[in-house]
């Protein structure tokens, strides 16, 4: 039996232990799974006194975390921040599978050439280095200019939403900020994120199991739009692959979906 956790602050929300649960008795093996509230303990020496073979990472210790790693693979090398730890012997491994969870959500929103993503946090420098590797037209606006700086060093367009062109044409809008997750905000002034969506083809919003105001402006203007939750899912699939080095199955991944729908009030839909 391997032991896992979520690390957190605050943790007790997170649905992933539900999900990786159920991933891990798909694959019958008895792995646990607990939430780790995280608060100023050192995540490493937590990591390896609770014996843990992984863990994930989330809000507010994503780059905290990766500065900690040993060895960083892949994207997050780039991204600088990361959200899956695999234990290799006294070393710890760490990946971002944010992006590959955010690139196989919007997988059925095609074609798709160029993409707007308001927010400039860890989620949007995940969604902007996958999207950057996938060769699409990237801009990101953010309400304040400081954190657009990562952006620009990564050579995609950049501007604050104060000051965006709401003329131009983008196929998919983003949002990648919180506005909408505890709160009825938009990301950007009303007004002007009216105008980005009516030229705009699909919406996606990070946030998951709440219609946010963002969300239902893209329904008012019959858009094509999707919530965070299958960005969830394909994160923690990726994980699921990376700890147990495996190929995930189209069962192990329903295994997986279920647990979350039902624990996020979704019951039976897949
Ligand atoms: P960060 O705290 O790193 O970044 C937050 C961003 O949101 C900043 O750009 C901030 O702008 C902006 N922001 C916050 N509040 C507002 C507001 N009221 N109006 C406009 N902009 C605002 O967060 P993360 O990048 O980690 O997470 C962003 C979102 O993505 C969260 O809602 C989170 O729940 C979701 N998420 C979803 C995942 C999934 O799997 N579905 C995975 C990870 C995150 P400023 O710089 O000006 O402060």
């Amino acid at each position: 039996m391997n032991k896992y956790t979520i690390f957190g602050n605050p943790v007790s929300h997170s649905l992933s232990p539900v999900m990786q649960t159920a991933g891990f008795r798909h694959l019958q093996l008895d792995n646990t799974y607990d939430k780790t509230l995280l608060t100023d303990e050192n995540i490493k020496d937590i990591f390896f006194k609770l014996g843990l073979s992984g863990a994930n990472i989330t809000v507010p210790h994503k780059e905290y975390a990766y500065n900690s790693a040993d060895i960083v693979v892949g994207d997050a090398k780039t991204i600088k921040a990361v959200n899956t730890y695999i234990r290799q012997g006294d070393k710890i491994v760490a990946h971002n599978t944010d992006s590959y969870g955010f690139m196989m959500a919007i997988d059925e929103f095609r074609p798709l050439s160029s993409v707007l993503i308001i927010g400039a946090g860890g989620t949007a420098r995940a969604i902007a280095v996958a999207l950057k590797s996938a060769n699409l037209t990237t801009t990101v606006a953010n309400r304040t200019a400081k954190k657009l700086e990562f952006f620009d060093m990564l050579g995609v367009n950049t501007t604050t939403t104060d000051n965006i062109n709401t003329n131009h044409k983008y196929d998919l809008v983003v949002n990648a900020t919180s506005a909408g997750l505890c709160d009825s905000d938009y990301p950007m002034s009303q007004d002007k994120l009216r105008r980005v969506l009516t030229d705009s083809k699909y919406v996606f919003d990070c946030i998951y199991g709440t219609m946010t105001p963002f969300l239902s402006m893209a329904k008012q203007l019959n858009i094509k739009y999707k919530d965070g939750e299958d960005m969830l899912l394909y994160q923690g699939v990726k994980a699921m692959e990376l700890w147990t080095n495996t190929k995930a199955t189209k069962g192990l991944i329903n295994s997986m979906r279920s647990a979350l729908r039902d624990k996020n009030g979704k019951q039976g839909e897949l």
